[in-house]
């Protein structure tokens, strides 16, 4: 979105919940998020109680967009920022909030991203991950394996839960799957229908003092997908390997958008629903 359409919308308070509204309910059809039903009784201050399940909610009630103390102007803000890959200590001092709030604010979004995936609701369900949006600390887990995928232009990664580090060692041992490292990121030569195999090393290879292959993997030779993350990746540093996972899926999201205005697709999923919210 450029800037002038974007300073349009965030011009007042009214303008921005407004417009983040159009991603709520479609039609402006409001409708109770726990049970759908359609009649509601209006409350004070834009609250709503549904007729059936007697749930009481606002606009942005168990949507991912409720999870962070910021306003829809700051969120516009941070969305902005956002898309363009600002760094989180300057991305707080554009906003005056502090540090915490922006690294809350990038796992928001990043889970949003994430439940908008293909596998993102299942990944939500299974690793629990909802309560990232609660704690500020991550789920201790471990290192997640996933697929890499692309095809015709656009890119699938998969969170694959029936491999683990060690079943990539194994592969790496015994059935001699090439592998290759990035600092930590650990990827491999295609693997059934991946181009790759990829994960955060958590130790598990490096206290083992495995040895990687020299010669390029079709992953590097790749010429979408790989020339775009791996320069990034190249820079992604963590203490929790969950961490690789969001921001795969991240990367998955802004390459798979790249010929198209990632801000509404992503106001769209900061405004969806939390899955497995209970
Ligand atoms: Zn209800």
């Amino acid at each position: 979105m450029r800037l002038n359409t974007y300073e349009h919308i965030i011009k007042s308070r009214k303008s921005a919940h407004k417009f983040l509204l159009k991603f709520c309910w479609k039609n402006h059809q409001r409708f109770c998020p726990r049970c759908s039903n359609r009649k509601l009784y209006s409350l004070g201050s834009g609250r709503r109680r549904c007729s059936r399940c007697k749930y009481t909610f606002h606009d942005f009630s168990l949507r991912f967009i409720n999870f962070a103390r910021l306003s829809p102007r700051q969120w516009l803000r941070f969305i902005k920022l956002f898309e363009l890959e600002v760094d989180p200590d300057m991305m707080a001092d554009q906003l005056g909030v502090s540090y915490n709030t922006i690294r809350k604010a990038l796992t928001i979004s990043r889970l949003s991203v994430l439940a908008g995936s293909l596998d993102g609701p299942q990944i939500i369900k299974n690793l629990k991950l909802v309560s990232l949006l609660r704690n500020s600390s991550a789920p201790d887990f471990p290192s997640p394996v996933l697929g890499i995928l692309p095809s015709r232009g656009k890119v699938f990664i998969d969170y694959i839960p029936d491999l683990t580090l060690e079943t990539l060692l194994h592969f790496r041992l015994n059935f001699f799957l090439r592998t290759r490292c990035m600092g930590r990121i650990i990827y491999t030569a295609p693997y059934k229908k991946y181009l790759s195999l990829i994960a955060w090393d958590d130790g598990f290879f490096s206290h083992r003092k495995i040895s990687y292959e020299r010669d390029k993997l079709p992953l590097d030779t790749h010429k979408e997908f790989w020339p775009y993350a791996s320069s990034k990746l190249k820079k992604f540093r963590t203490v929790n390997p969950l961490r690789l996972l969001l921001y795969l899926k991240e990367l998955e999201f802004r390459f798979n958008h790249s010929n198209e205005d990632p801000f509404p697709a992503l106001c769209s999923r900061l405004c969806s629903f939390v899955p497995d919210l209970e």
